[in-house]
């Protein structure tokens, strides 16, 4: 027997469809769309991959995106004047500062600074405090976390009552995750680096979070038979291409597996570095072309990856009751809750106005 998948995708869609619905009762009704604006500091290929994703739902559902680029090397200052604005803007419902934010700045100063009522990324802390009050109710829950619940109680799983297990104690994740748990009346137990028998503790779960962030950790035998295992964790491994070889960076001296650009490959590559067609000296990516005299261009070296979660997908599946995979499993829920978050902001700009 293998366990029951979660769907992440088909969750998602269904939260993204109920989403698009009250955004446009409330559009209808009250003239009101929802704003998000989302703050982008840096040219962090990732960020701006997850900012332009998030941008593209806003406009899926209906609701409007507003997007404010700044250099990486803004200073404090001028940040918090961003964060400043769109508190005061009225067509602003939520703001998404995309995390990380270069080093020279202080991250905790500046999602302290978004308006507890546009916090749709919920990590203000009077939010996470109150998430982690008995009988308070935040204005935002964190989406990754949140997405997690839905997934559980979406496909059923009962929470009330039981051991849950969480692997990672992190702001963003393991932590709200917890709290939601504990408001639905799980009793948690929270493991991290320091927690002395990982395998015997999570084997007494019922419900098991992953979201450490170390590739198939959780094996078959960290698993409760029939228990929920929700894999947060994203993690690029390489994988071999029959092309690979090893290179020898001219630069650094280090060596290194890559193979030259093979057409059929789509996605699930990742440029490494770089060849010279002429003397075949290879580079590392972020290192200068070596001088060869050659004028020739030059040619892109990849490495094959997939991604995998926090647990072992195979030998797990053996096991749990209900499994996420990965991808599909958590990652797009995160989307679809800030999706839901920025509505509630919406919604909440609606109730201060009538009073
Ligand atoms: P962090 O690195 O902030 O936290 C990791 C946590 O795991 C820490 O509490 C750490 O313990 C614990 N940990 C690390 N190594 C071990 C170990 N060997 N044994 C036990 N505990 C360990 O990660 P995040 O919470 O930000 O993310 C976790 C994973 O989830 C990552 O793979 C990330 O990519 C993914 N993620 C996925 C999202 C999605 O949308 N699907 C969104 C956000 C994250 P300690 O506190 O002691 O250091």
């Amino acid at each position: 027997m293998t366990a029951q998948l979660i769907d992440g995708t088909a969750i998602a869609a269904q939260i993204r469809q109920e989403t698009a619905d009250v955004v446009a009762e409330l559009k209808r009704e009250h003239g009101i769309v929802p704003g998000l604006a989302t703050v982008l500091v840096g040219e962090n290929p990732a960020s701006k991959a997850y900012v332009g994703s998030k941008q593209r739902a806003c406009a899926e559902l209906g609701m409007v995106s507003i997007g404010h680029k700044l250099p990486d090397t803004a200073t404090q200052q001028e940040v918090e004047k961003v964060v400043a604005d769109l508190n005061a803007d009225p067509d602003v419902h939520g703001i998404l500062v995309q995390l990380p934010l270069p080093k020279h700045l202080d991250e905790e100063k500046i999602l302290g600074a978004v308006s507890l009522e546009k916090d749709v990324d919920g990590f203000h802390p009077v939010n996470i405090g109150r998430l982690s009050m008995k009988g308070r109710e935040p204005l935002f829950v964190p989406c990754t976390p949140a997405g997690c619940i839905e997934l559980l109680v979406r496909s059923g799983v009962e929470i009330s009552g039981k051991e849950a297990v969480i692997l990672g104690r992190s702001n963003i994740v393991g932590l709200p995750v917890s709290m939601l748990l504990l408001h639905r009346n799980a009793t948690i137990t929270i493991c991290h680096s320091r927690t002395a028998d990982l395998p015997g503790t999570c084997r007494g779960a019922d419900i098991l979070i992953a979201a450490v962030g170390r590739a198939e950790m959780v094996k078959a035998d960290w698993v409760k038979p029939g228990a929920a295992v929700i894999d947060v964790g994203i993690n690029q491994v390489w994988v071999e291409h029959p092309a690979d070889q090893e290179y020898t960076c001219a630069v650094t001296g280090e060596t290194f597996v890559a193979h030259r650009k093979d057409q059929s490959e789509k996605g699930g590559r990742r440029k490494v570095g770089d060849v010279c067609p002429s003397c075949n000296e290879a580079w590392l990516k972020g290192q200068r072309r070596p001088e060869c005299g050659s004028d020739r261009e030059t040619m892109a070296l990849f490495r094959k990856y997939k991604l995998v979660g926090d647990v072992d997908f195979g030998d797990v599946n053996q096991v749990a009751g209900y499994l996420t995979p990965v991808p599909g499993g958590v990652g797009p829920m995160t989307i679809a809750m800030l999706m839901h978050n920025t509505y509630r902001g919406a919604l909440h700009s609606l109730k201060n106005r009538i009073g």
